[in-house]
């Protein structure tokens, strides 16, 4: 039973992990008693989390917390000396389809526009012969219509449930209705990645991810990010303020 070691990042916890750990802490939850979230840390959220409890619950509830910043990497490995690796929540999807279609983890795709949803369902079961998509379900589902959903979501009987919509929608989504889930024990929050795998959306290129520099991309190409990544100065002064004075 693979459970990663969790540090605290300016107050935020995060799992030490690379893709390999991070896929053996999925095989340990889907053994487990209830459905856990897998949670994407980036400095946005650990700055966040400073001032938003219910964020700061979400974190520490989560079965999983991926390192998806490359901020939070390099913080971690400078202020606690852990050994981990950038886990993108957008490559760590796919991974776990892989891993759903080998092991027999049926999978529900919930969230995105319905084309969306429909498109990246269709093009999962292309990609991994043998992945079983128990269901799936765009994301615009109001409060009243939620129960039908939730309903449908454990009749499917899916152990991983796909949840894309948007941060900090996600989060709350999973804090609310994980206790209602009757099957499902892995429960990622992805973001846009349908959106990325129904080809709605690129990734930066690879030369970018290569060099840790997807953010900037994301940064220059979608500028409404840049109101959001205000935060990464405030992030790194905090870092080098523990890192001097502690
Ligand atoms: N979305 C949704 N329901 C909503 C609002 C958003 O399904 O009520 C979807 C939206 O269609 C998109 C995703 O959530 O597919 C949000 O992607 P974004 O890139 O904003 O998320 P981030 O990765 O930034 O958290």
């Amino acid at each position: 039973m693979a459970t990663p070691k969790r540090v605290e990042v300016l107050g935020a916890p995060v799992d030490c992990v690379d893709l390999e750990g991070a896929l053996a802490a999925i095989d340990t939850l889907i053994a487990g008693p209830e459905a856990r979230a897998v949670v994407a840390v980036n400095p946005e959220k650990v700055i966040k989390a400073q001032s938003d409890p219910v964020l700061r619950r979400s974190l520490a509830s989560a079965g999983l917390l991926i390192p998806d910043g490359i901020g939070v990497v390099y913080a971690v490995r400078l202020l606690r000396h852990e050994r981990l690796e950038r886990v993108p929540g957008a490559e760590l999807m796919p991974a776990i389809c892989a891993r759903a279609a080998l092991r027999g983890y049926p999978v529900f795709l919930f969230g995105a526009s319905r084309e969306v949803n429909e498109k990246a369902s269709a093009v999962l079961a292309k990609e991994y012969p043998g992945l079983v998509i128990a269901g799936h379900h765009h994301g615009y589902v109001d409060d009243a219509a939620m129960p039908d959903l939730v309903a449908a979501i454990n009749a499917s009987g899916a152990q991983v449930l796909f949840v894309a919509l948007g941060s900090p929608r996600q989060e709350l989504w999973m804090e609310k209705y994980l206790p209602e889930l009757r099957h499902v024990r892995v429960c990622q929050g992805v973001g846009g990645t349908f959106d990325v795998i129904a080809g709605r959306v690129r990734r930066a290129p690879l030369a970018f991810r290569r060099a840790n520099l997807e953010w900037f991309y994301r940064l220059v190409t979608e500028p409404r990010r840049a109101i959001r990544q205000i935060v990464l100065p405030r992030f790194t002064y905090q870092v080098f303020r523990e890192k001097l004075f502690g």
